[in-house]
Protein backbone atom coordinates (compact mmCIF):
# COMPACT_ATOMS: atom_id res chain seq x y z
CA UNK A 1 0.00 0.00 0.00
CA UNK A 2 1.44 3.78 -0.38
CA UNK A 3 2.05 6.02 1.89
CA UNK A 4 -0.21 8.59 2.72
CA UNK A 5 1.14 12.12 1.71
CA UNK A 6 1.69 14.93 4.22
CA UNK A 7 1.78 18.20 2.65
CA UNK A 8 3.63 21.09 4.78
CA UNK A 9 4.20 24.49 3.57
CA UNK A 10 7.11 26.22 3.96
CA UNK A 11 9.03 23.51 4.88
CA UNK A 12 12.77 24.49 3.85
CA UNK A 13 13.38 25.46 7.39
CA UNK A 14 12.07 26.55 10.80
CA UNK A 15 9.16 25.04 12.17
CA UNK A 16 7.76 23.92 8.78
CA UNK A 17 11.26 21.39 8.37
CA UNK A 18 10.62 20.16 11.71
CA UNK A 19 6.85 19.38 11.03
CA UNK A 20 7.89 17.62 7.62
CA UNK A 21 10.63 15.65 9.53
CA UNK A 22 8.11 14.60 12.56
CA UNK A 23 5.79 13.30 10.03
CA UNK A 24 8.13 11.52 7.98
CA UNK A 25 9.30 9.83 10.95
CA UNK A 26 5.50 9.13 11.48
CA UNK A 27 5.43 7.07 8.23
CA UNK A 28 3.97 9.62 5.76
CA UNK A 29 5.28 10.60 2.76
CA UNK A 30 6.43 13.92 3.64
CA UNK A 31 6.55 16.70 0.65
CA UNK A 32 7.41 20.22 1.42
CA UNK A 33 7.52 23.36 -0.12
CA UNK A 34 10.13 26.14 -0.31
CA UNK A 35 9.96 29.28 -2.65
CA UNK A 36 12.50 28.71 -5.11
CA UNK A 37 13.83 25.29 -6.64
CA UNK A 38 17.16 25.37 -4.43
CA UNK A 39 15.02 25.56 -1.54
CA UNK A 40 13.06 22.36 -2.84
CA UNK A 41 16.37 20.72 -3.36
CA UNK A 42 17.61 21.45 0.36
CA UNK A 43 14.30 19.78 1.26
CA UNK A 44 15.26 17.01 -0.69
CA UNK A 45 18.66 16.33 0.68
CA UNK A 46 17.81 17.05 4.50
CA UNK A 47 15.00 13.59 4.46
CA UNK A 48 17.41 11.71 2.46
CA UNK A 49 20.15 12.48 5.39
CA UNK A 50 17.45 11.57 7.91
CA UNK A 51 16.42 8.98 5.71
CA UNK A 52 12.50 9.77 5.03
CA UNK A 53 10.02 9.27 2.06
CA UNK A 54 9.42 12.17 0.62
CA UNK A 55 9.64 15.53 -1.70
CA UNK A 56 10.56 18.91 -1.78
CA UNK A 57 8.54 21.06 -4.54
CA UNK A 58 8.15 24.92 -5.42
CA UNK A 59 5.37 26.39 -4.30
CA UNK A 60 4.51 30.13 -3.59
CA UNK A 61 1.33 30.32 -1.34
CA UNK A 62 -0.01 34.02 -3.17
CA UNK A 63 -0.22 32.34 -6.42
CA UNK A 64 -3.21 30.06 -6.99
CA UNK A 65 -1.62 28.79 -10.30
CA UNK A 66 1.26 27.69 -8.36
CA UNK A 67 -1.10 26.02 -5.78
CA UNK A 68 -2.73 24.33 -8.88
CA UNK A 69 0.38 23.45 -10.23
CA UNK A 70 1.78 21.99 -7.27
CA UNK A 71 -1.34 19.83 -6.14
CA UNK A 72 -1.61 18.25 -9.75
CA UNK A 73 2.02 17.12 -9.28
CA UNK A 74 1.88 16.00 -5.53
CA UNK A 75 -1.32 13.76 -7.05
CA UNK A 76 0.35 12.70 -10.23
CA UNK A 77 3.48 11.64 -8.24
CA UNK A 78 2.44 10.05 -5.08
CA UNK A 79 -1.59 10.54 -3.77
CA UNK A 80 -4.11 13.75 -2.74
CA UNK A 81 -2.65 14.63 0.58
CA UNK A 82 -4.26 13.40 4.06
CA UNK A 83 -2.79 15.53 5.89
CA UNK A 84 -2.06 19.81 5.29
CA UNK A 85 -0.08 21.68 6.98
CA UNK A 86 -0.59 25.41 6.66
CA UNK A 87 2.66 26.65 7.88
CA UNK A 88 3.89 29.17 5.29
CA UNK A 89 3.77 33.10 6.68
CA UNK A 90 5.99 36.19 6.94
CA UNK A 91 6.36 39.09 8.99
CA UNK A 92 6.44 42.65 7.57
CA UNK A 93 6.23 44.36 11.09
CA UNK A 94 5.62 48.53 11.56
CA UNK A 95 3.59 50.20 13.52
CA UNK A 96 0.09 50.97 11.97
CA UNK A 97 0.65 54.79 11.54
CA UNK A 98 3.52 54.08 9.00
CA UNK A 99 2.29 50.82 7.63
CA UNK A 100 2.72 50.75 4.36
CA UNK A 101 -0.90 48.94 2.02
CA UNK A 102 1.89 46.32 0.47
CA UNK A 103 3.01 45.84 3.94
CA UNK A 104 -0.80 44.79 5.09
CA UNK A 105 -1.81 43.07 1.56
CA UNK A 106 1.34 40.79 1.35
CA UNK A 107 1.17 39.70 4.78
CA UNK A 108 -2.69 39.19 5.05
CA UNK A 109 -2.24 37.69 1.40
CA UNK A 110 0.62 35.42 2.48
CA UNK A 111 0.03 34.41 5.94
CA UNK A 112 -4.18 34.41 5.61
CA UNK A 113 -5.32 34.10 2.22
CA UNK A 114 -2.83 30.89 1.76
CA UNK A 115 -4.79 29.08 3.77
CA UNK A 116 -7.30 29.87 1.85
CA UNK A 117 -5.87 28.56 -1.50
CA UNK A 118 -4.41 25.53 -0.14
CA UNK A 119 -7.15 24.12 1.72
CA UNK A 120 -9.64 24.45 -1.16
CA UNK A 121 -7.34 23.04 -3.62
CA UNK A 122 -6.61 20.01 -1.04
CA UNK A 123 -10.28 19.72 0.61
CA UNK A 124 -12.69 18.24 -2.76
CA UNK A 125 -10.24 14.95 -1.89
CA UNK A 126 -10.19 14.75 1.46
CA UNK A 127 -13.93 15.18 1.37
CA UNK A 128 -14.29 12.80 -1.22
CA UNK A 129 -12.27 9.88 0.84
CA UNK A 130 -13.94 11.09 4.21
CA UNK A 131 -10.76 11.64 5.82
CA UNK A 132 -8.32 14.12 6.50
CA UNK A 133 -6.41 15.87 8.66
CA UNK A 134 -5.69 20.19 8.65
CA UNK A 135 -3.38 21.83 10.85
CA UNK A 136 -2.55 25.75 10.77
CA UNK A 137 -0.24 27.12 11.95
CA UNK A 138 -1.02 30.46 13.79
CA UNK A 139 0.83 32.80 16.44
CA UNK A 140 0.37 33.48 20.37
CA UNK A 141 0.29 36.74 19.29
CA UNK A 142 -3.47 36.20 17.37
CA UNK A 143 -4.59 36.69 21.44
CA UNK A 144 -1.95 38.60 23.04
CA UNK A 145 -1.74 41.12 20.58
CA UNK A 146 1.72 42.68 19.42
CA UNK A 147 3.05 45.89 19.15
CA UNK A 148 3.99 46.55 15.16
CA UNK A 149 2.46 43.87 14.14
CA UNK A 150 -1.12 45.00 13.01
CA UNK A 151 -0.71 42.88 10.07
CA UNK A 152 0.60 39.63 11.08
CA UNK A 153 -2.26 39.66 14.20
CA UNK A 154 -4.77 40.29 11.97
CA UNK A 155 -3.86 37.54 9.63
CA UNK A 156 -2.99 34.85 12.49
CA UNK A 157 -6.68 35.74 14.52
CA UNK A 158 -7.96 35.01 10.97
CA UNK A 159 -6.52 31.89 10.73
CA UNK A 160 -8.03 30.66 14.59
CA UNK A 161 -11.29 31.92 12.90
CA UNK A 162 -11.05 30.23 9.31
CA UNK A 163 -9.73 26.74 11.67
CA UNK A 164 -13.25 26.71 13.47
CA UNK A 165 -15.46 27.76 10.80
CA UNK A 166 -13.96 24.88 8.44
CA UNK A 167 -14.20 22.60 11.58
CA UNK A 168 -17.88 22.28 11.27
CA UNK A 169 -18.17 22.62 7.74
CA UNK A 170 -16.22 19.38 7.15
CA UNK A 171 -16.73 17.04 10.76
CA UNK A 172 -19.52 15.04 9.16
CA UNK A 173 -16.83 14.37 6.15
CA UNK A 174 -14.14 12.51 8.79
CA UNK A 175 -11.90 15.82 8.65
CA UNK A 176 -10.56 17.39 11.77
CA UNK A 177 -9.06 20.77 10.97
CA UNK A 178 -7.45 22.27 14.34
CA UNK A 179 -4.52 25.24 14.74
CA UNK A 180 -1.30 25.05 16.54
CA UNK A 181 0.17 28.65 18.27
CA UNK A 182 3.97 29.21 18.89
CA UNK A 183 5.05 31.46 21.23
CA UNK A 184 8.22 32.45 20.70
CA UNK A 185 10.46 29.89 18.68
CA UNK A 186 13.92 29.80 17.88
CA UNK A 187 13.95 30.56 14.32
CA UNK A 188 14.57 32.94 11.65
CA UNK A 189 11.76 34.56 12.07
CA UNK A 190 12.41 35.63 15.39
CA UNK A 191 16.55 35.89 15.01
CA UNK A 192 15.19 39.52 13.61
CA UNK A 193 14.84 40.24 16.70
CA UNK A 194 17.77 42.46 18.78
CA UNK A 195 19.46 40.95 21.38
CA UNK A 196 17.80 43.33 24.20
CA UNK A 197 14.25 42.78 22.67
CA UNK A 198 15.12 38.61 23.12
CA UNK A 199 16.28 38.99 26.71
CA UNK A 200 13.02 41.06 27.36
CA UNK A 201 10.56 38.45 25.90
CA UNK A 202 12.39 35.38 27.74
CA UNK A 203 11.86 36.82 30.61
CA UNK A 204 8.64 37.08 30.58
CA UNK A 205 8.67 32.77 29.61
CA UNK A 206 7.04 31.27 32.88
CA UNK A 207 8.77 27.95 31.32
CA UNK A 208 12.41 30.36 31.04
CA UNK A 209 13.49 29.41 27.58
CA UNK A 210 12.74 30.13 24.24
CA UNK A 211 10.77 26.57 22.72
CA UNK A 212 12.28 24.99 20.26
CA UNK A 213 10.87 24.06 16.40
CA UNK A 214 10.70 20.85 18.02
CA UNK A 215 8.07 21.71 20.67
CA UNK A 216 5.67 23.13 18.06
CA UNK A 217 6.20 19.72 15.48
CA UNK A 218 5.19 17.43 18.50
CA UNK A 219 1.95 19.26 19.00
CA UNK A 220 1.45 19.03 14.98
CA UNK A 221 2.35 14.92 15.54
CA UNK A 222 0.01 14.71 17.97
CA UNK A 223 -2.98 16.77 16.00
CA UNK A 224 -2.40 14.30 12.81
CA UNK A 225 -2.66 10.90 15.30
CA UNK A 226 -5.49 8.81 15.54
CA UNK A 227 -5.50 9.79 19.29
CA UNK A 228 -6.74 12.86 18.32
CA UNK A 229 -9.57 11.75 16.28
CA UNK A 230 -11.61 13.49 18.65
CA UNK A 231 -9.82 16.67 18.53
CA UNK A 232 -11.23 19.69 16.42
CA UNK A 233 -11.41 23.04 15.77
CA UNK A 234 -9.31 23.80 18.50
CA UNK A 235 -6.36 26.01 19.09
CA UNK A 236 -3.16 23.94 20.84
CA UNK A 237 -0.75 26.98 22.26
CA UNK A 238 2.94 25.73 22.31
CA UNK A 239 4.16 29.17 24.34
CA UNK A 240 5.86 28.13 28.03
CA UNK A 241 3.12 29.85 29.37
CA UNK A 242 3.77 32.68 27.93
CA UNK A 243 -0.09 33.05 27.29
CA UNK A 244 -3.43 31.26 28.52
CA UNK A 245 -6.19 31.46 27.12
P1 LIG B 1 10.65 31.05 8.84
O1 LIG B 1 11.82 30.38 9.46
O2 LIG B 1 10.72 32.50 8.51
O3 LIG B 1 10.23 30.21 7.52
C1 LIG B 1 9.17 30.64 6.73
C2 LIG B 1 8.82 29.59 5.71
O4 LIG B 1 7.72 30.09 4.89
C3 LIG B 1 9.97 29.31 4.74
O5 LIG B 1 9.96 27.94 4.42
C4 LIG B 1 9.61 30.14 3.52
O6 LIG B 1 10.13 29.60 2.31
C5 LIG B 1 8.10 30.02 3.52
N1 LIG B 1 7.46 31.09 2.76
C6 LIG B 1 7.58 32.43 2.92
N2 LIG B 1 6.86 33.09 1.98
C7 LIG B 1 6.27 32.14 1.21
C8 LIG B 1 5.43 32.18 0.07
N3 LIG B 1 5.02 33.34 -0.49
N4 LIG B 1 5.03 31.01 -0.48
C9 LIG B 1 5.43 29.83 0.05
N5 LIG B 1 6.22 29.72 1.14
C10 LIG B 1 6.65 30.87 1.71
O7 LIG B 1 9.33 30.89 9.77
P2 LIG B 1 9.12 30.07 11.14
O8 LIG B 1 9.60 30.91 12.25
O9 LIG B 1 9.58 28.68 10.99
O10 LIG B 1 7.51 30.11 11.23
C11 LIG B 1 6.72 29.05 10.74
C12 LIG B 1 5.27 29.32 11.14
O11 LIG B 1 5.16 29.47 12.56
C13 LIG B 1 4.69 30.61 10.53
O12 LIG B 1 3.32 30.41 10.25
C14 LIG B 1 4.84 31.60 11.67
O13 LIG B 1 3.93 32.67 11.56
C15 LIG B 1 4.54 30.71 12.86
N6 LIG B 1 5.07 31.22 14.13
C16 LIG B 1 6.42 31.31 14.33
C17 LIG B 1 6.86 31.77 15.56
C18 LIG B 1 8.33 31.88 15.89
O14 LIG B 1 8.65 32.27 17.03
N7 LIG B 1 9.23 31.52 15.00
C19 LIG B 1 5.94 32.16 16.55
C20 LIG B 1 4.60 32.07 16.28
C21 LIG B 1 4.16 31.58 15.06
P3 LIG B 1 11.61 30.05 1.76
O15 LIG B 1 12.63 29.38 2.66
O16 LIG B 1 11.64 29.54 0.37
O17 LIG B 1 11.66 31.54 1.85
Amino acid sequence: MSRQVALVTGASRGIGKAILHALGAQGFEAVGTATTEEGADSIDTGLAKANLNGKGLKLDVTQTESVTALLEEIRSRFSAPYILVNNAAVTQDNLLVRMKEQEWHTVIDTNLSSVYRLTRACLRDMMKKRSGRIVNITSVTALSGNLGQANYVAAKAGVIGFTKCLALEVASRGITVNAVAPGFIDTDMTAKLGEAQRTNLVEKIPLGQMGSVQDVAHAVSFLVSSGARYITGETIHVNGGLYMS
